[in-house]
């Protein structure tokens, strides 16, 4: 039986490395999240991020814009936050109002202040083993496999999904550690290639968004596995890989609920410090 890769404990280990390093700081430092209209998910979404940012000693600034701002008005007033010294880092709450691009948007933020770690430059930086700020589920997910204490040195690592918020930027840091990384999407599902993938995995990491994608009898015996998935099945979250039978196989393997999804708010504070870090240097 596997042991659990949970994410809670780890989150609360950070968490106390984020508090010491906040305590270092000349000013407490201070979010800037921006919600155009109304939106129930993101609102609730914006609460338990304020709550954890709160608990850390940082001040999260909720700026809520009417539903029919326009996309320049709304660049405008990320040149304006980009602009605010006391500002030390912006994020742009989804979902945005239609025609209104993310992509377009989120570039406007200055690379210093972009806590999500997903401006053009941040990403860029990955390529070159640089980046001090991550794309933050990426980041909790080398956080997990640093926490099993797998050395990935030559290993096999299987990415299931390759989006440009978890699966590249993650083949990209696991390649920095010397991995040997193959990436698996769409295409590998319909040329019919994926179970001769995964079974090949030492470590399999699978952002996908489908439940049950990944059988559990194709985990290779030993493997660590590192669920991204969240699904909502008959009242329930699980994640893309059928539990059970993986668990029998895997070494070592995270809960859905409960793996990487703590620690990604987690990150989300620590590129803040990281980004005030920058801006007081
Ligand atoms: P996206 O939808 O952006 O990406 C999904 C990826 O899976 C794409 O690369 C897609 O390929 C690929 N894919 C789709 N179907 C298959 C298939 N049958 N076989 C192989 N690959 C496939 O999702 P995200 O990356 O944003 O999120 C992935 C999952 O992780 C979701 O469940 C999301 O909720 C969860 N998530 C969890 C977080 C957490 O904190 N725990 C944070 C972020 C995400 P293509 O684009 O080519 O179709």
């Amino acid at each position: 039986m596997a042991k659990l890769l949970e994410g809670k404990p780890l989150a609360e280990t950070i968490k106390e490395g984020i508090k010491q390093e906040i305590a270092t700081l000349k000013n407490k430092p201070v979010l800037a999240s921006v919600m155009v209209g109304e939106n129930a998910g993101a609102e609730s979404y914006t609460k338990s991020q304020k709550k954890a940012a709160e608990a850390l000693g940082i001040e999260y600034n909720l700026e809520k814009l009417p539903g029919d701002t326009q996309e320049s008005a709304l660049i405008e007033f990320i040149k304006k936050l980009n602009a605010d010294k006391a500002t030390n880092g912006i994020i742009i709450q989804m979902p945005l109002p239609q025609g209104i691009d993310y992509k377009k948007i989120s570039a406007f933020i200055a690379p210093e202040k972009d806590v999500e770690g997903m401006h053009p430059a941040n990403i860029g930086k990955i390529i070159f083993g640089k980046a001090k700020i991550l794309p933050c589920t990426a980041a909790a997910v080398m956080e997990l496999l640093s926490a099993s204490g797998a050395d990935l040195y030559g290993k096999e690592v299987v990415v299931v999904g390759h989006s440009e918020i978890v699966g590249k930027p993650l083949a990209l840091l696991l390649l920095e550690k010397f991995a040997t990384v193959t990436v698996c999407h769409i295409g590998t599902s319909k040329a019919g290639k994926l179970e001769e993938h995964v079974r090949k995995a030492e470590i399999l990491i699978v952002a996908v968004g489908k439940a049950g994608l990944i059988k559990g009898d194709w985990v290779k015996d030993g493997a660590i596995v590192i669920d991204v998935g969240i699904n909502r099945v008959a009242e329930k979250i699980v994640g893309d890989v059928e539990f059970e039978p993986a668990e029998k196989k895997a070494a070592q393997i995270t809960p859905v609920p409960g793996g990487v999804g703590p620690l990604t708010v987690t990150m989300l504070m620590r590129n803040l410090v990281e980004a005030a870090k920058l801006q007081q240097a």
